[in-house]
């Protein structure tokens, strides 16, 4: 095999994200390499404290306070420290230097997008923020490379946990909007100040971005219209649920016809077309996707003219989904550099084999026509533990033909996850009793 060559890695910021990133960087140093075509070497870590207690176990020789030095002589640079400064300088000079950039931080993108853009373009290297919005979910890429053949007509996303925790707490309680935060809190999933998120700043950051890239224009945080959830009452939900609504915090960037559009806009962007990219509490009826997302979970449901409808749903934060999507960037910078384009389509270095259907492991729904006499659930249950199969639910229903006045029962039963070979000796072991009139069906289940 030939000697791969190596890549130097910056990761400036070990917080919640850049620890998750650095973990992978040491952890999964093959595969990476396997992957990017090239090693990527964690070459070191800007931090403010180079004492404060990590939570991932990384080399004390790693970390350093002079993030420009770090910067300055390396070939990928990942920023995860956040603000606006000195991240932007970092990243400027950084691009400058030659070192493609990958970044999380939707607020310095949202406010300085096109400043970032325009080094990236003049020194030709990649600036990637995929973790910037939606956290894991892979929601700009396919935007703007998989949709890049289409056109996208509008984008609704559920980009806050927060608030949408918040909101479906209210939803499923009736709590008051504080009690919700206080909980929110609590657990977790609010900040002690939780400004930017119940006041939609953060969403309206990310609202920029999508607008940004689902419309091929720069729009900046100053584009967007911002209202937040915190006027949002215990009673408002309610009147909602009681004409077939939930109300979420929407990121939304739609193309308008302005002719049809409110008097007063100024987005005329394609003759008589402009795009309206606005955040606030929007009731949706329950039956739309976006409504079932729950929790502090995060969804994107774009539509263009020939695709459709898609929707894209996912963990919306946290550091390892959010280094997960910070991974996938900084691969492709890395293949970049490496083929000097927009590398491999794909990588064929897993060299794993294809499972025949025998050795898939799921759960089971069988039907039974079975006699109804005593003694039969238990002979049947017998028979599933003997094969290893447990059953999670067995339900009986009885049913009478008063013409002929015969009873039969049906037996309805789910298993717990089995390997589809116990399984199928299971079913043939159950067609052998005397008990047994027919086995009426045999389906896989998921998401159970
Ligand atoms: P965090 O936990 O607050 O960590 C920030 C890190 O940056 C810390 O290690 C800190 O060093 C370092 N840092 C801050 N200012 C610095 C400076 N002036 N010089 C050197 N180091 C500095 O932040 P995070 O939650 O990981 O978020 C990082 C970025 O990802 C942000 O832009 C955020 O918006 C974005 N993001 C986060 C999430 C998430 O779920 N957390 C999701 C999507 C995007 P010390 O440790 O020494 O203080």
């Amino acid at each position: 095999m030939t000697e791969l060559r190596t890549l130097k890695v910056a990761l400036l910021g070990c917080g919640n994200v850049g620890a998750q990133v650095a973990r992978i960087l040491i952890d999964d140093a093959d595969t990476l390499a396997s992957r990017a075509g090239a090693r990527l070497e964690l070459s070191g870590i800007a931090v403010r404290d180079v004492d404060a207690p990590r939570e991932v176990d990384l080399p004390r020789a790693l970390f350093t306070t002079d993030a420009e030095a770090l910067v300055k002589d390396a070939d990928l640079v990942i920023e995860l420290m956040g603000g606006i400064e000195p991240a932007r300088t970092l990243i400027l000079t950084a691009m400058r230097n030659g070192a493609c950039v990958v970044t999380g931080n939707k607020a310095l993108v949202a406010k300085d997008g096109p400043t970032l853009h325009e080094e990236a373009d003049r020194a030709g290297v990649q600036l990637s923020y995929e973790a910037a919005v939606a956290g894991a979910i892979p929601i700009l890429r396919p935007i703007r490379d998989s949709l890049s053949g289409d056109r996208i007509t509008r984008v609704l996303g559920i980009v806050n946990g927060t608030t949408n925790f918040i909101l479906d707490q209210m939803d499923s309680t009736g709590a008051q909007f504080a009690d919700a935060l206080a909980q929110a809190q609590r657990l977790g999933y609010a900040e002690a100040d939780p400004t930017a998120d119940v006041e939609g700043y953060d969403a309206a950051s990310k609202a920029a971005i999508l607008a940004s890239l689902s419309f091929h224009t720069r729009f900046s945080l100053d584009d967007v219209y911002c209202e937040g959830i915190s006027s949002v009452t215990a009673a408002d939900i309610a009147a909602a649920k009681d004409a077939g609504f939930v109300i979420k915090l929407l990121a939304i960037a739609e193309k308008l016809d302005t002719a049809d559009a409110a008097a007063g806009t100024d987005a005329a962007a394609d003759g008589n077309t402009g795009i309206s990219v606005r955040v606030h509490p929007t009731l949706l009826p329950r039956e739309h996707p976006l409504a079932a997302v729950h929790g502090a979970f995060n969804a994107v449901f774009v539509e263009a003219e020939n695709a459709g409808e898609l929707m894209f749903y996912g963990q919306g934060a946290g550091g390892k989904p959010t280094a997960s999507a910070v991974m996938g960037d900084l691969i492709s910078a890395a293949r970049s550099i490496v083929l000097g384009g927009p590398g491999r389509a794909e990588t064929t270095t897993g060299q794993v084999v294809a499972l025949p259907i025998s050795s898939a492991v799921t759960s089971y729904y069988i039907g039974l026509d079975v006699a109804d006499q005593p003694g039969v659930l238990a002979q049947i249950a017998r028979l599933f533990a003997e094969h290893g199969v447990s059953i999670e639910i067995m339900r009986q229903t009885i049913h009478r033909d008063a013409d002929s006045n015969t009873e039969s029962a049906e037996l309805r039963i789910v298993t717990h996850r089995a390997s589809e070979a116990a399984l199928a000796a299971t079913v043939e072991a159950v067609k052998g009793l005397d008990v047994i009139n027919s086995v009426t069906s045999v389906l896989r289940v998921e998401g159970v």
